[in-house]
């Protein structure tokens, strides 16, 4: 299929980007088009304006301080997997980059999309949350901050309001004691993955986070994940992770089948013993 008939413009800087997404509600924005195109194609969307972001300069920086990150929406998961951005999460970040999709998606598709498509299997929404990232959100109002959890809210629904832009991606600076660990299962590599666990476990500092993702809706986020390990996070934590405390979150989140479950409870505690490695 074509799309529907629709005008293009191609701003040249994000001020005049903000005031035709302002100006037009149902404007879209594209960056890569990896998910918009094939969207625009099947006519799951039909905008009268799309705004092709992918000129942007402003969009495409990547900045590190010592306690973060700071990467424009258009960085691409090729830019992080090839090492031309910094790195502030010790390969955490290179390591999810290089296993999403194919090159050729990954040459193209960008952080700030992929996170604004808000597709509960997708990499960036499961992996940033367990790393602490928060955005920044820009329209001609101002800009305001989100954390990744609170900004996928449900399948292909973010938070992101009519005329707002994600800007930038703030990743925190990885602790030296702190432990990573992510794992997936996909029929076919390259293909989306149906169970994520994420796991960011810190010892020394006894907090950990943990996401369980590519569950149907926004992934299950948890911040002080204490209960997971037993009610106390240690330098034992392998051993202490409670496969039944995972399984009946993953039920919480309305997900029946049994078999299901197994798998997500099984991906997780990959990650978890890929972080303890
Ligand atoms: C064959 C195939 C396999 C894939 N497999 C995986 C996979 O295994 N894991 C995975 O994580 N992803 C996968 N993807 C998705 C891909 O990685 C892209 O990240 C994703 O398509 C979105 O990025 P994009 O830049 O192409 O966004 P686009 O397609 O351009 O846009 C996607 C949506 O986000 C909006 N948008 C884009 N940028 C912004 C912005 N800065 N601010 C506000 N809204 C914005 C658009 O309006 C649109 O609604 C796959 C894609 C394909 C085609």
């Amino acid at each position: 299929m074509k799309p529907a008939p629709f005008s293009y413009e191609r701003p040249r800087d994000l001020n005049a980007a903000l005031a035709m997404l302002a100006a037009n509600g149902s404007a879209k924005i594209i960056a890569g088009g990896q998910s918009l195109g094939p969207m625009l194609n099947l006519r799951l969307v039909q905008p009268e304006l799309v705004v092709d972001i992918s000129g942007l300069a402003a969009l495409k920086r990547a900045e590190s301080s010592r306690d973060e990150l700071v990467l424009g929406a258009l960085v691409t998961h090729a830019d992080i997997e090839d090492g031309r951005t910094p790195d502030v999460t010790r390969g955490a970040m290179r390591g999810v980059a290089a296993n999403i999709a194919y090159r050729a998606v990954r040459n193209r598709g960008t952080i700030g999309g992929s996170l604004s498509h808000a597709d509960p299997a997708a990499d960036w929404v499961s992996a940033l949350a367990a790393l602490g990232a928060r955005l920044t959100l820009r329209s001609l109002a101002g800009a305001r901050t989100l954390a990744v959890e609170a900004f996928v809210v449900g399948a292909l629904e973010s938070a992101l309001h009519a005329g707002e832009i994600v800007e930038a991606i703030h990743v925190p600076a990885r602790a030296v004691s702190a432990h990573w660990g992510y794992a997936k299962s996909c029929r076919k590599t390259g293909e989306f993955a149906h169970a994520i666990g994420a796991v960011l476990v810190d010892p020394a500092a006894a907090t950990a986070r943990v996401v369980i993702g590519a569950i149907d809706t926004a992934p299950i986020v948890v911040t002080d994940a204490a209960e997971l390990f037993g009610g106390r996070v240690g330098a034992d934590y392998k051993q202490r992770f409670d496969a039944r405390i995972a399984d009946l979150l993953i039920a919480k989140a309305g997900i029946n089948d049994a078999v299901r479950r197994h798998i997500h409870v099984s991906v997780l505690k990959r990650a978890v013993h890929e972080a303890a490695a």
